[in-house]
């Protein structure tokens, strides 16, 4: 690639400790250079001269700790202000204080659990208060000192470990990319199947809030087992994102004394608030929605359509679909008189395969028989393309070729309509 300039570029100098706040436009991507100094993108450095190419739509900031020259090449509909007002000296001094935990429980590896047990950080508060972006930071700065702490991301709506609707734990071994995102080498991945966590399920409003519990805890039990059995890993903690369940303006007040409350009894429990960048940008329901989109279009199709999804045809009776919850828990007969019958929320269903399936991604589960679905992590996901019910046929969308490697497979709410 030429490294001289375009003629479109320009060059924006950034003082110390300041950053570049961008908005990719929505139709033309953006390219940029750092020409001197240092800077990074979310808690990960970018390199010095090369051109590094964001896809339309991105939000993101260039901070510098010590001052950078920037070169941008992109179209007319990219917005971007420098600001010198940022809450990165807190982020970091959180990161200071973690990263002292670390050495501490590693110094104490071969002793008592307790003590070899590095940070465990939950990061709360509302939708788009940059939870998400803070995670990243200190994920990234704790893999540039070359911990391998590991990601939990409980957030079903957005999914960035993998598609959305699921709860994902993957180590990360090395600063986060700020344009692949997170390497999808081995998640540790539990399908919910909906994007909230009380759903429109089957035209009942059924509150999953349990099922989401009980998966959180499968998620919890296998990530202490694997943490059990590695020291290193053990060491370096963990980064638990969260989703906006704190809807509203003036509950970050509340959420931090309440939490206080909550945890006035544990004393090794730590509540630190943060404040939000100004950077952070709001996301409408519609943008929310485009994004889930594209985050299954890249499962299956990658980032920059550099992988191959492969098209399978399959018999209705090689496959076994479930649903998890929703079904009656007991006959109305069985229960006093006046009581309504309540939903199941873990209960798992077997559902007729039928042309309600069309367009659904479903995950296809690690479980043997249906009684393993629940304790069970998926393997991958299925989108379903066509259901012929005449001849008892289902095509469907797969990341390769070949048998999947279970013939369960867990349907959700989870929908998209590729474009
Ligand atoms: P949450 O996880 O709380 O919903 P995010 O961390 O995803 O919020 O932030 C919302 C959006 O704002 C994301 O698109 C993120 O990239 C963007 N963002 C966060 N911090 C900044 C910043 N300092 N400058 C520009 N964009 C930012």
């Amino acid at each position: 690639m030429a490294s001289s300039a375009p003629s479109s570029a320009r060059q924006v100098k950034l003082e110390r400790e300041c950053e570049l706040r961008i908005e990719v436009g929505e139709n033309s991507p953006l390219r940029l250079r750092l020409l001197s100094g240092t800077a990074e993108i979310f808690g990960t450095e970018i390199p010095p001269e090369i051109w590094l190419n964001f896809p339309p739509r991105l939000k993101f900031a260039i901070f510098t700790w010590h001052g950078a020259t920037i070169e941008m090449d992109g179209g007319a509909d990219t917005s971007d202000y420098v600001a010198d007002e940022t809450p990165m000296i807190s982020y970091v001094n959180v990161h200071a204080v973690l990263e002292a935990r670390r050495n501490r429980a590693k110094a104490c590896s071969s002793g008592d659990s307790d003590s070899s047990q590095g940070p465990r950080v939950i990061v709360v508060g509302p939708t788009d208060s940059g939870k998400s972006t803070l995670s990243r930071m200190l994920l990234s700065w704790a893999a540039k000192q070359g911990w391998k702490p590991t990601f939990v991301d409980l957030d079903v709506g957005q999914g960035s470990i993998t598609v959305p609707g699921c709860i994902a734990a993957t180590p990360i071994e090395m600063p986060i990319d700020p344009v692949e995102g997170i390497p999808l080498e081995m998640p540790l991945v539990y399908f919910y199947g909906h994007i909230t966590p009380s759903q429109l399920f089957c035209g009942l409003c059924s509150n999953n809030i349990e099922l989401y519990k009980v998966l959180v805890k499968e998620l919890a039990q296998t990530l202490e087992r694997q943490f059990a059995g590695n020291a290193e890993s053990r060491a370096a903690g963990m980064v638990i994102n969260t989703m906006g369940w704190i809807e509203g303006v003036g509950y970050e007040e509340k959420l931090c004394s309440m939490l206080r409350d909550v945890l006035k009894s544990k004393p090794k429990v730590d509540v630190v608030k943060l404040q939000k960048s100004g950077g952070v940008v709001s996301r409408t329901p519609k943008y929310r929605q485009k994004s889930r989109g594209h985050r299954i279009r890249e499962y299956f199709y990658g980032l920059a359509n550099d992988l191959s999804p492969h098209s399978n045809v399959a018999n209705f009776s090689d496959l076994s679909v479930y649903r998890i919850g929703g079904g009656p828990q007991a006959p109305r007969s069985a229960l006093p008189i006046g009581a309504e019958p309540a939903a199941d929320p873990t209960r798992v269903v077997a559902v007729n395969i039928s042309q309600d399936l069309l367009h659904l991604v479903l995950a296809v589960s690690f479980a043997k028989e249906p009684e393993e679905i629940i304790s069970s992590n998926v393997a991958g996901f299925i989108y379903i393309t066509d259901v012929d019910v005449q001849r008892k046929k289902l095509t469907y969308l797969a990341p390769s070729a070949g048998e999947p490697p279970s013939r369960i497979l867990i349907l959700g709410t989870l929908a998209w309509l590729e474009s």
